[in-house]
């Protein structure tokens, strides 16, 4: 077992460069972003790629830059606009900080994207990966970055037997070494799509790596075992109760929060319900917001929120919140312009025009 925490020799990393970013010239995807160096859109595809695939971020980028073609344009949208061109991506903070970080480039910057380190940290939402790939890919510049993919590339590459945590750590040391100050972004890129295309977290091709031959876990039988497997927190179940109270063809919606998970964001009346385990999560509220009366069921569906899995019954409904500002009465023409939460979007999707 190999925890040699040494950094990789001078030609080493050298050999390591070419190797990966010759290889990347030849088979890097075709993908939208990487055929722009405009550093806004940029920022937008690796905003949208945190946590998301590539094939799902495709469309929604593409419609953003469409809908929002310049830093000014965002800065100048209002939020429920922004959130609706975001709305089914989820984790809809990235779509408030990129909101908020596109009014502070306008009003600290001109509306410029800095390119410094110190000036990209102080934006909201921007953290040290993305700092990275902006840097690097936007401006060429020799930033390091570090994503999963390139986590565990590095804990295969080096046979790295740590735990989460050293092993982000070390990443970052390992990754800082290697960034070239020759087209850094190429290298960077190379070793994100080698990780999403060739080193896989499961079954890696090893005998198309460009790098096999200086792999250490491959040599040493390992592979299968780096990074170490992550203790599985088991998800958290969810139990709901959906309503669909109609008014002609007009939907009731109620509007979430200001604070919290999936804050602003429009959905079906929703209350949470004791799951199998007897508990409550708290993302939801336990009551509807005013008196609805529920009736048969129209559907069970099941949806997921990053942890949590959840079990909705979805039912025919009377009735409205008695204060106008918990809901409102939405025309089928108005849905496209409220930014819905994913589930009732896939709810509303399933129930058909
Ligand atoms: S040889 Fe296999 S394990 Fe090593 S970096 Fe390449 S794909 Fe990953």
């Amino acid at each position: 077992m190999s925890t040699t925490l040494a950094m990789p020799t001078a030609a080493r990393r050298r050999r390591l460069v070419e190797r990966l970013t010759a290889w990347y010239a030849e088979h890097a995807r075709d993908l939208p972003w990487r055929r722009t160096s405009d550093p806004y859109a940029i920022w937008i595809s690796e905003s949208m790629l945190q946590q998301t695939r590539v094939e799902a971020v495709i469309d929604y980028w593409t419609r953003f830059l469409e809908r929002f073609p310049t830093i000014q344009d965002l800065a100048e949208a209002n939020e429920d606009d922004v959130l609706t061109q975001w709305s089914g991506l989820g984790y809809y903070r990235r779509a408030r900080s990129l909101h908020a970080a596109a009014q502070a480039i306008v009003r600290d910057h001109g509306g410029r994207m800095p390119s410094e380190d110190a000036a990209l940290r102080a934006l909201p939402g921007i953290g040290p990966y993305t700092v990275g790939a902006i840097r690097s890919i936007a401006f060429e510049e020799p930033a390091a970055l570090v994503d999963g993919n390139v986590e565990r590339v590095f804990a295969r590459l080096f046979d790295l037997d740590l735990e989460a945590a050293a092993l982000k750590r070390h990443s970052w040391e390992l990754a800082e070494a290697l960034v070239p100050d020759n087209s850094p972004g190429a290298w960077n890129q190379a070793l994100m799509e080698l990780g999403a295309t060739v080193c896989t977290p499961r079954s890696p091709r090893c005998d198309d790596c460009p790098v096999a031959r200086s792999c250490a876990s491959r040599k040493a039988g390992t592979v299968a075992e780096r990074p170490r497997p992550k203790v599985k927190q088991p998800p958290i179940e969810v139990a709901l109760e959906l309503a669909l109270a109609t008014d002609g063809d007009r939907i009731l919606l109620v509007q979430r929060p200001e604070d919290g998970r999936m804050a602003g964001m429009w959905e079906l009346p929703t209350r949470e319900i004791e799951n199998d385990a007897g508990s409550l999560s708290g993302l939801f509220p336990a009551e509807f917001a005013g008196p609805l009366e529920l009736d048969e069921v129209l559907a069970n569906l099941r949806h997921s929120i990053t942890k949590h899995r959840i079990r909705a019954v979805l039912r025919q409904a009377t009735g409205a919140p008695k204060r106008p500002d918990l809901g409102r009465w939405v025309a089928p023409g108005e849905l496209e312009e409220l930014p819905l939460t994913g589930m009732t979007r896939k709810v509303l999707g399933k129930l058909g025009p």
